[in-house]
């Protein structure tokens, strides 16, 4: 490294600005000229660009992505009674929303290779949660670290047992699975535009996807209180959740660039695992899936001591997650299946995720120290 390089980020937002920072200030300053602050023409040209990347028939933002979760589960009338399978080991969001609605979160196992929900424990918690007397109403596999889950396994238990897939898709936006989009299985698809996300804005932004006609227009309905046929005909209990004109501009011109920035994304992490993975539990990718690499996550039974050896040499990394969803105090008395969630806990006391953006420029740097913390 030369003395003028800035040091190793976890997520470079500023490389990436002033990549496209004359682009942005441009949108941004459209925005400031014509002051359609919320829901402006960007809005829709956004949505149009998303259902375009996407293939899928309906885009529709909002002002998060755990609101993007929470209009699905209201649209699909989820609510005191119904269970809401979700992964233990996963962001707070995927199980406060089912809580939030009266719903119960019902905890699932993931799989150890590739941090994803467990077809078999997922098996298992519609029996359990039929004896609990709950009705299996909703399965959200999340894309963790930005893989899609096993949709085709997951789908097929969900359709047998009449559950509709939610797929929660706040760090795997851009993916690919078998040959499809992120956001054109399931169900709908949920996705999140918080700055450190694949695509992010700056500030918050969220979008949901689906092919269903009937759901697009009660979310649209619902994400703008309720509205009918015009704004002050309120047909139904909605809530306030839209994305910012603003925020639709900077993602429009930041939609432009992310194709190649997934490419850089792959071809740091291909290097990342052939080089660690004689020194660490280097993640797995399902045949037929490309991440999008939210994360770049190892596992050592030495976490704790190599990560405070790295810090003290300048290397950031962090740890996602280090309690599971289903040992967080807000959440242990949520249901699990009587098999448990043996493969959350140990992952989360084995887990540390490095940097990883499109913009590293010396990652031989990164790879030699992780090697020398590993001994
Ligand atoms: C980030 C994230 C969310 C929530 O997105 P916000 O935009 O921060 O509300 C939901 N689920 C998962 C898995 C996430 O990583």
């Amino acid at each position: 490294m030369s003395e003028y390089s800035t040091p190793t980020q976890f997520i470079d937002l500023a490389a990436q600005q002033n990549k496209i920072r004359s682009e942005l200030d441009a949108a941004i300053s459209k925005v400031l000229d014509h002051g359609h602050y919320i829901m402006g023409p960007e809005v829709k040209i956004f949505e149009e660009d998303l259902s375009n990347y996407v293939g899928v028939k309906h885009s529709l933002s909002c002002a998060n992505g755990t609101d993007a979760l929470t209009l699905v589960l209201m649209a699909w009338g989820v609510g005191p009674g119904d269970a809401v399978f979700v992964p233990s080991f996963t962001y707070v969001a995927s199980g406060e929303t089912p809580a939030q609605l009266g719903a119960v979160p019902f905890f699932v196992d993931v799989q150890e290779n590739t941090f994803n929900m467990d077809p078999d424990s997922f098996k298992q918690a519609i029996i359990d949660c039929k004896t609990l007397g709950l009705n299996p109403k909703v399965v959200v596999p999340v894309d963790l670290f930005g893989q899609p889950a096993d949709i085709d396994l997951i789908d097929g238990i969900a359709r047998e047992n009449n559950i509709k897939v939610l797929i929660d898709a706040a760090q795997s936006f851009g993916a690919t699975y078998k040959g499809k989009k992120v956001g054109s299985m399931g169900d709908a698809t949920t996705t999140s535009f918080f700055p450190a996300k694949p695509l992010g804005c700056y500030g918050d932004g969220g979008a949901i996807f689906t092919n269903s006609d009937e759901d697009s227009e009660l979310i649209n309905s619902i994400r703008l209180h309720g509205k009918g046929s015009q704004k002050y005909d309120n047909v139904r209990i909605g809530i306030n959740s839209r994305l910012d004109t603003i925020q639709a501009a900077i993602l429009i011109e930041k939609l432009k660039i992310f194709p190649e920035e997934i490419i850089s994304r792959n071809r740091l992490a291909s290097l990342y695992t052939k080089s660690l993975n004689k020194y660490f539990i280097t993640p797995e990718l399902i045949e037929g899936t490309e991440s999008v690499w939210a994360q770049y996550t190892l596992r050592s039974n030495k976490r704790d001591s190599i990560i405070s050896d790295l810090k003290s040499k300048g290397l950031p990394t962090a740890i996602y997650y280090p309690i599971p969803l289903s040992q967080q105090k807000g959440y242990v008395h949520f249901p699990c299946p009587k098999t448990g969630l043996p493969i959350s806990e140990k992952l989360s006391k084995e887990v540390f995720s490095i940097p990883m953006h499109p913009y590293l420029s010396d990652p031989d740097s990164v790879i030699d120290l992780l090697i020398d913390s590993s001994k």
